[in-house]
């Protein structure tokens, strides 16, 4: 079976949830993003993919932010559902007031940027 086939611990979503991860081949810690060998045990990991939702960890507001960033920039980390955590930016911004630690959040992956967006935010 190929590589890419591979479903992850936390497949099973649409192809639009599902991001590229990497897992370890002696221990089995996984990685958002792909990495080729393990930082715990250098194993060699291989690549899955794992369902791109999980619940907001931390987050902070950046008013300086790099180039190619326009601010307010709000960075958090999402704990995804198969255990890994990721860091990505959130896109619901006007929101920032209220967010809420361990609230679910949607994470996408594009131009190698996390993109995060609250679950309670696609209605809106
Ligand atoms: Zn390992």
């Amino acid at each position: 079976m190929s590589p890419e086939l591979t479903p992850g611990p936390g497949a099973g979503g649409s192809l639009e949830t599902r991001l590229e991860a990497s897992i370890c081949g002696k221990c089995h810690k996984q990685y958002v993003p792909v990495r080729a060998y393990c930082s715990a045990c250098r194993g060699r990991t291989e690549r899955i993919y794992v369902e791109g939702r999980g619940k907001l960890k931390t987050f902070t507001t950046l008013f300086v932010t790099p180039d190619g960033f326009t601010p307010p920039l709000v960075l958090g980390i999402c704990e995804l559902d198969s255990g890994t955590r990721v860091l990505g930016e959130i896109l619901d911004y006007r929101l920032k007031e209220s967010l809420e630690i361990d609230e679910g959040v949607i994470v996408s992956e594009k131009d190698g940027k996390y993109l995060f967006r609250l679950e309670r935010g696609l209605s809106a």
